[in-house]
């Protein structure tokens, strides 16, 4: 099974995604998370997408396509995987299409955590993370409008979209996740 998992900052993305991945037993693929260690380690990737990251801007598709790519080789990802905060834009979305359909095995289908602005703006700033300054915050809302909100639109048209109501408790959200995933466990 593959699986996107989209929201803007602050949805509970990776509270849900762990809960998926735990319930599914899917390999995670997060762009954020593969950044942030390869920042740490101080990579090449790492440094240049650090600029970007720090900024709350998007790291460019070229640099991100290539790190998905190469999780992507990796056999555990053979089997599926649960894409969390990729793609992002629509290049991304375009280029993870193609490398999907060339190995046969197109998405099954894409989870938006839909959530209203003032609380997510609550929650990111209850988190505080190194990005999670207010300046930073409005521009990560910002990204997410320009670069990602087209991509619903992009994958509503394919009928693979799901948008979940991310409001509630966790599991209340996670119930509703379910819920959208129920006739893929079967299979
Ligand atoms: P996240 O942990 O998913 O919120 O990602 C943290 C930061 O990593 C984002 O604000 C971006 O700077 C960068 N990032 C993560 N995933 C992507 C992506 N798919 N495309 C571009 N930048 C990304």
């Amino acid at each position: 099974m593959r699986l996107v998992f989209i929201g803007p900052p602050g949805a509970g993305k990776g509270t849900q995604s762990a809960r998926l991945l735990q319930d599914f037993g899917l390999p995670h693929l997060s762009t954020g998370d593969i950044l942030r260690s390869a920042k740490e380690d101080r990579t090449e990737v790492g440094l240049l997408a650090a600029e970007y990251m720090d900024q709350g801007l998007l790291v460019p598709d070229p640099v991100v396509v290539a790190v998905v790519g190469e999780r992507l080789e990796s056999p555990d990802c053979s089997r599926g995987c649960l894409f969390d905060g990729f793609p992002r834009t629509l290049g991304q979305a375009r280029s993870l299409d193609e490398h999907l359909q060339s190995a046969g095995t197109p998405l099954d289908r894409v989870l938006v955590l839909d959530v209203d602005r003032d609380e997510l703006v609550r929650r990111l700033l209850a988190r505080g993370r190194g990005d999670d300054e207010l300046e930073t915050i409005r521009r990560r809302f910002d990204q997410y409008q320009e670069q990602t909100a087209p991509l619903l639109e992009y994958y509503r048209e394919r009928s693979i979209l799901r948008p979940i109501d991310g409001g509630g408790t966790p599991d209340e959200v996670y119930g509703r996740i379910r819920a959208a995933l129920e006739d893929l466990r079967v299979r």
